[in-house]
């Protein structure tokens, strides 16, 4: 299924040029369900966790709304309000606003607490279009009536369980009690318990629900491997890996990721040298470019993408077999993500690591939030065993399944080990 692109959307023309500067091509599933829904005024019920691209799926809609309907905002009032768990969450969320918002004529803020209120205060003093607001720092400056929520016209809740687990469930409940009955609300959680669903149900009117599985249930049918490699010998045995594949009976395709743009673009040029048929996919090509790669990858043209994260993001490509990550991802939510470009719809797949000494770190971050131990592939000529070994120590005291044994190098080294995903998992955003 060709997903619809940002284009086919009816959002405003600042909203399309600055998705265009940020080479967001394709809406993730959430984004590409919500806006319409929003922009139809819709209350919404959206079970999604961090990631899937929540924030710009209901910032869009808001900031559009914002451009068409101009309207002065009273003193110490706001139009939107979003309330999250964290100060972290609350500036991600802020910066999205202005991200997405660059072409927009509106003003936000952010309230919460751990810092002086006076600026809070003054800058609240003429109205803003956005606050983005921790909920015990705004019931303090509205009991102190510098803040008045009697002009929300968008109210948004971000990253409810969290707050609940926070202890904010009287506090929120007392700010939804001062909003205007007429407005629209957005509800977003990782999980829907009980206590949850009746939360939402007093604040929302007939909402749409969406719910976006996260991308670490697809992970069941993946075979995930970790190579301990030197950074020099990653290059041969990426060959190694792209032989045995293109041996193999029936050709899949495979993504390889680089962590930055000009290793994606060396790397293809070298896998091309090398008589492998690639072509990189990264944000500093044009869209024209990265549609073409990716049109020939799809058919088999080019069966080896590079790919950094960004550009990798609406890749939804049915025959991806093999996922490689030659460089381990920073981000360990990443991982997820791209391990996710193959198995999708059902199939199988395979995902292979290459863990060099400065990346231990990251694995280790990896296997933290995947809540599971990589299973090594060991059976290949570059495996340097005192990494492995340095990697095992270097484990938190026994969190961590036993090590399955090596596999052979062949498929299916985590069989017992495969797992679902912490579906639960929370991190602080501070973390990220
Ligand atoms: P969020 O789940 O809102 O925290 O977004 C996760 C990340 O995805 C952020 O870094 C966004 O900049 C990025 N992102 C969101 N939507 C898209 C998209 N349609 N295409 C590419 N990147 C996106």
């Amino acid at each position: 299924m060709t997903p619809t692109p940002f284009e086919a959307l009816p959002l405003a023309a600042p909203l399309h040029r600055v998705l265009r500067e940020l080479q967001y091509s394709v809406p993730t599933p959430i984004q590409a369900q919500a806006i319409p829904l929003l922009l139809q005024g819709r209350d919404l019920l959206g079970c999604a966790q961090t990631g899937t691209g929540k924030t710009a799926g209901f910032a869009l809609p808001i900031l559009h709304a914002l451009h068409l309907q101009p309207r002065q905002v009273r003193p110490r009032s706001c139009r939107t309000l979003v309330l999250a768990p964290t100060r972290e969450l609350a500036g991600q969320v802020g910066k999205s606003f202005a991200t997405y918002g660059k072409h927009v004529n509106f003003r936000q803020t952010l309230v919460y607490g751990g810092v002086g209120q006076v600026p809070q205060v003054n800058a609240m003093r003429g109205g803003v279009d956005v606050l983005v607001a921790t909920p015990g720092r705004l019931l303090d400056l509205i009991d102190q009536r510098h803040i008045d929520l009697g002009q929300v016209e968008f109210f948004v809740l971000d990253e409810v369980d969290r707050m609940l687990d926070m202890g904010f469930l009287r506090d929120v409940k007392r700010i939804v009690s001062m909003l205007p009955a007429k407005r629209q609300s957005l509800f977003f959680s990782a999980t829907l318990a009980p206590n949850i669903v009746e939360l939402a149900r007093t604040i929302l009117r007939e909402p749409a629900h969406i719910s976006i599985m996260p991308e670490t249930t697809t992970a069941e049918n993946i075979d995930q491997q970790v190579c301990f490699v030197a950074r020099e010998d990653k290059r041969p045995l990426l060959d190694q890996l792209l032989r045995g594949q293109a041996d193999a009976a029936q050709q899949k395709l495979t993504i390889v990721f680089s962590r930055t743009k000009h290793g994606a673009n060396k790397l293809a040029k070298s896998l091309c040298a090398a008589g492998f048929a690639a072509d990189a996919i990264h944000g500093n090509k044009s869209q024209a470019a990265r549609e073409k790669a990716l049109d020939r990858f799809k058919r088999g043209l080019t069966p080896v993408l590079v790919a950094t994260d960004v550009a990798a993001r609406g890749v939804d490509v049915k025959d991806v077999g093999l996922v490689v990550n030659f460089d381990l991802p920073n981000e360990p939510e990443a991982y997820v993500h791209r391990i996710g470009r193959t198995a999708r719809a059902g199939a199988d797949g395979r995902a292979v690591s290459f863990c060099s000494e400065d990346e231990l770190e990251y694995l280790r971050e990896i296997e933290k939030i995947i809540r599971m131990p990589i299973p090594r592939w060991d059976d290949h000529a570059w495996h340097i065993e005192s990494l492995a070994e340095r990697h095992s120590r270097g484990k938190s005291g026994g969190n961590h399944a036993p090590r399955p044994p090596s596999n052979g190098g062949g498929r299916g080294g985590g069989g017992g080990q495969r797992r679902n995903f912490g579906g639960n998992r929370r991190r602080s955003a501070a973390a990220r």
